[in-house]
């Protein structure tokens, strides 16, 4: 298939959804309990809603939403840091939109712009980079946020102002990596997963063969899936195929886009200026060890959180908000009580609403048949 309509077409879906039918019923498993399939990137959460296929799917398979969209694992407390960069008089804070309405113990990014911070969106890192060429006399801030996607730009950004010597740029850096989060995932009690859809756009970059483990130590089986619906349903069958002849492999669906062994160039700028936090906090997730980077010694000076003193406090999540469930798996977005009530998109209590790619502003948006049937929406 060469265009995107061909990967949307209705007819191709129920014939894999009926090949899917067909290859769960001979799964004995499948006849004692539901098999828990975790997509772990939030960019499948949202075409698993966008496309209605969770509802599609045979009440055999259970999808469990994990934690891979990195606005929603980022928490109160480093919001709270960004704040107070940004509330800084000689600072200009540059951020992804999706960002700024993610909750602070006392407010967003949008809510401190509103009162007079300036903040601005940006599309990359190298628009934060024109924006300190621009203004020299200010001291300009990137928030670098995201999984192994994202850290190749901010990286070579990095590059690019020390071979300029820019130096009134620099980067708060809250980029995560998904190897260690996935073995946090794999030890938890609370999880009982049978396999995993692959996260693509982490993929490009860092390749098939750091999930070996999975399949080699947990016994799980993982298939890499792109995102369009045939994409989803096809890489859900190859799960399942997996399953039922008692394999667990790495599989790479996407490989029209993944190549197996990552992006060399992205890898070694990655490599070259980032080195491993001892531990980083993920929303509802709690500390994980080795799951976050930071800037190398040599690139110290463009290190926001060595340039100016933040507040670093670890603030807990609101009693009642339960993002750390969802993201777990362990309920869905809909069972939450503060769920279209106290928390929608417009007035999000929990990062989960915040982003596209959040469990539960998907479920919000797009609706479940799952929900609807329990008379949640
Ligand atoms: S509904 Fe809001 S508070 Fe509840 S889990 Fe979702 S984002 Fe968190």
């Amino acid at each position: 298939m060469k265009y995107i309509d061909e990967f949307r077409d209705r007819e191709k879906a129920a014939v894999l959804i009926k090949e899917i039918e067909a290859l769960v019923s001979t799964i004995p498993l499948a006849k004692e309990r539901p098999l828990n399939i975790m997509e772990v990137c939030g960019g499948h959460t949202h075409s698993i809603f966008r496309y209605g296929i969770e509802g599609m799917l045979p009440k055999e398979i259970d999808l469990v939403h994990g934690p891979g969209c990195p606005v929603c694992v980022l928490p109160m407390g480093r919001v709270d840091d960004c704040v107070a960069i940004a509330e800084r008089p000689e600072v200009i804070f540059t951020t992804f939109g999706d960002a700024m309405r993610v909750p602070g113990s006392k407010k967003s990014l949008m809510q401190a712009k509103a009162d007079g911070a300036d903040i601005r969106m940006v599309y990359s890192p190298m628009d934060a980079l024109t924006i300190a060429r621009m203004n020299p006399d200010r001291e300009i801030v990137f928030f670098g946020l995201g999984f192994e996607t994202t850290m190749p730009s901010t990286a070579l950004t990095i590059l690019q102002a020390a071979s300029e010597g820019v130096t009134n740029f620099s980067v708060f850096c809250n980029h995560i990596t998904i190897v260690p989060t996935l073995k946090a995932i794999l030890e938890s009690p609370d999880l009982h997963l049978d396999g995993f859809l692959g996260p693509g756009h982490v993929s490009m970059v860092i390749g098939t063969a750091p999930y070996e483990f999975i399949a080699r130590f947990y016994k799980k089986p993982m298939v890499v899936a792109g995102f369009e619906p045939l994409d989803v349903l096809q890489s859900i069958w190859m799960v399942l195929k997996q399953i039922k002849e008692g394999r667990a492999d790495i599989e790479n669906q996407y490989a029209r886009v993944v190549p197996d062994d990552g992006n060399a160039a992205a890898l070694s700028a990655v490599a070259e200026v980032y080195e491993l936090r001892e531990f980083f906090e993920w929303r509802g997730l709690g500390s994980i060890d080795h799951s976050g980077v930071r800037l190398r010694e040599p690139y110290a000076r463009f290190d926001a959180e060595r340039r100016f003193a933040l507040p670093n406090v670890t603030i807990a999540d609101p009693t009642a908000c339960q993002c750390g469930e969802v993201l777990k798996g362990m309920i869905k977005p809909w069972q939450c009580k503060l769920f279209g009530a106290a928390c929608t998109p417009e007035t999000p209590l929990g990062a989960l609403m915040v982003s596209a790619e959040g469990a539960c502003s998907a479920y919000y948006q797009y609706g479940s048949l799952k929900a609807e049937r329990a008379g949640a929406i």
